[in-house]
């Protein structure tokens, strides 16, 4: 087994638990929009004939594995296979047979195929209510303020976890002053109480720098 396969493995196990979370946000069975089927029932007390995040990105799990999975099979059988069903079920064969499949391809191509299982992990796991992994968000400040500019590369590239404080720049060009992508802290400072952020490499922002 190679490693690229078996990572495969590995994040399609990760993916389950996940994929059952997101069904379990739909406040109705999906329908499937490739056959033009609608679900009729009405979703009491929800406005959204699906939960916001979760229905479009299991639709994109759903549609890309399926995708996956015929390209892979294309290419270990000569055959891309009979298009799968819109399902829950459908989904999950596609991904046990990706999981086989990959076993069969050059290494580079199961290395791809884990790229594409390790976002959908990603993915998945940035849905609020799933609630495993935060999204990234602007450095929060009173209304009518603008959120600092990154003081390596003068842009709002700045982006921050708010659970812990973790804060980034997400320009892709941004060195700090040992020549990484800057990363640092989001704190209050003990004499003033203002946020500040301290950087990884030693630099300090404060929120009176910020404007
Ligand atoms: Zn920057």
């Amino acid at each position: 087994m190679t490693a690229a396969a078996l990572e495969v493995a590995v994040l399609v196990d990760e993916l389950m638990p996940l994929l059952e979370k997101l069904y379990d946000l739909l406040p109705e069975p999906m329908g499937d929009p490739t056959a033009g089927t609608t679900s009729h029932r009405k979703a009491i007390g929800s406005p959204a004939p699906w939960h916001a995040e979760a229905g479009p990105t299991l639709y994109t799990i759903s549609e890309e594995a399926r995708r996956l999975e015929a390209s892979l099979r294309l290419e270990v059988t000569g055959r891309p296979g009979r298009r799968r069903g819109g399902s829950d079920a459908n989904t999950v064969a596609a991904l046990h047979a990706i999981t086989d499949l990959v076993h069969a391809v050059p290494d580079e191509h199961a290395r791809q195929a884990a790229h594409i299982v390790a976002r959908w992990v990603r993915q998945a796991r940035q849905v609020g209510d799933v609630g495993l992994e935060e999204r990234p968000r602007r450095v929060p400040t009173p209304p009518g303020e603008l959120p600092p500019l990154c003081p390596y590369c003068g842009t709002w590239s700045l982006r921050v976890l708010p659970g812990d404080g973790k804060i980034w720049c997400i320009n892709g060009e941004c060195e700090d002053r040992d020549g990484r992508r800057p990363r640092g802290h989001l704190d209050r400072s003990d004499v003033t109480g203002d946020g500040m952020i301290s950087w990884a490499d030693g630099r300090i922002t404060k929120r009176r720098d910020w404007a």
